[in-house]
């Protein structure tokens, strides 16, 4: 921790705890003991820490072709594409290294695509109240939460912010000058926000008849944290761009922006690019990840285990009626709103082997593998609420 604290960036206050190995829904530290991973590199490792098929994929396109730009092209991205448009929708797809850079390649393509089609006065990118969307000048600018922009000032302008799950304010917010409403599916970082069945098809309804294009950030909901590979897929409808990061590379960075053919070719070559972006290695593993969510039925499991999680956090509801006043999420996008400040249970949860993390102040916010048992949900409730009553005074 002095080392941390005197070499790098004040930015994180990290767990004082050093990791060395990681194993499923386990993490390891240096003294061998185990953690119940409840956090996942924030909803990253939804196959597990270091599955086999992932490990695997990654040593053996290591070993062969690590790097190359994308003035060349490799099997490994074609391959995903492939995989992606048919899992998603069809279109084309955009690959780079985070949530952030996704979401700066949806607004840059949006705001190309008016530009393109005759239409350069529709810039405005329409986004909730709440919402994340990344740390750079344009995702700070789209992010929903003064905090994230106080003194990083001027930031870049073109982003109105609407409350979120609220149809009339989206209605009235569109204007000639606008050109994409971006929302996520379920709000991650704004506290687990769960909005109501139909939002997202109404607003698609909306931008439809209004001319605007759809973004949907999913890079905390994606590869099927919610139950689905990605969260639209259950309102029966289509964004015109899709962001995804996060458990994408099964831990390796990688990020993305998929659009619709249309939209899509409002980009030329030269408009916009990455050096790395989906290299061959990160996206063999992103390749493993889909193979694996396939194989073992990962989309079920988040529902079932999401099921027997809420069940379960439900109880402890009961148990600590005047701790616990929130409980919601879907599929294994799980958050539990307390009356307090989280940041004392976290501690504590993770001194008692369970790692957790808190959103919002108060909303302890559980995202486990999708790979986690029955067995270690029950021991991750059990000490949680073993902390919670060590809080409320034994
Ligand atoms: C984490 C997150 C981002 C930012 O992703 P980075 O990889 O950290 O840049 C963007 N949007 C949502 C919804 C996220 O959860």
């Amino acid at each position: 921790m002095e080392k941390f604290q005197r070499l790098f960036m004040p930015t994180y206050a990290p767990f004082e705890k050093i990791f060395v190995r990681g194993e499923g829904c386990c993490l390891f530290d240096e003294d061998d003991r185990r953690y119940l991973d409840f956090c996942a590199g924030i909803a990253t490792i939804n196959v597990g820490h270091c599955h086999p098929e992932v490990v695997r994929a990654i040593q053996k396109q290591a070993g062969k072709l690590m790097h190359i730009s994308n003035f060349y092209l490799h099997r490994p991205e074609l391959d995903l594409a492939d995989k992606l448009t048919k899992e998603a929708f069809p279109g084309r797809l955009f690959l780079c290294q985070s949530g952030a850079e996704a979401n700066e390649t949806a607004i840059k393509l949006a705001r190309k695509y008016f530009s393109g089609t005759g239409r350069a006065g529709r810039y405005k990118i329409i986004t909730a109240l709440g919402s994340f969307h990344g740390r750079t000048l344009g995702t700070i600018a789209a992010t929903g939460q003064d905090s994230y922009r106080s003194g990083f000032e001027p930031i870049p302008e073109g982003f109105v912010h609407i409350p979120y799950n609220d149809l009339e304010a989206a209605a009235e917010a569109v204007d000639d000058e606008t050109a994409a409403v971006m929302v996520e599916p379920i709000q991650g970082e704004g506290g687990v926000i769960v909005p109501d069945d139909g939002y997202l098809s109404r607003l698609r309804e909306l931008c439809n008849n209004r001319g605007i294009l759809l973004i949907l950030d999913e890079v905390q909901t994606g590869f099927g944290r919610t139950g689905s590979l990605f969260a639209f897929q259950t309102e029966g409808i289509e964004p015109d761009i899709l962001t995804m990061a996060k458990a994408f590379g099964g831990g390796l960075p990688l990020g993305g922006a998929l659009a619709g053919e249309e939209v899509a070719k409002a980009f030329s070559p030269g408009d916009h690019a990455t050096t790395f972006g989906g290299n061959p290695v990160t996206t063999a593993a992103a390749n493993a990840v889909l193979r694996v969510i396939k194989i073992e039925d990962l989309l079920k499991r988040s529902v079932e285990m999401g099921a027997r999680l809420m069940a379960r956090l439900a109880d402890l509801a009961v148990s600590f009626p005047s701790l616990i006043v929130g409980l919601r999420g879907r599929g294994l996008l799980v958050g539990l709103e307390l009356n307090r400040s989280g940041r004392e249970v976290v501690s504590l949860c993770q001194s008692n082997g369970l790692l957790i993390t808190c959103v919002q102040g108060k909303v302890l916010r559980f995202t486990p593998p999708l790979t986690v048992t029955e067995e270690e949900i029950d021991t991750a409730v059990d000490i949680l609420a073993v902390t919670l009553q060590e809080l409320s005074g034994g």
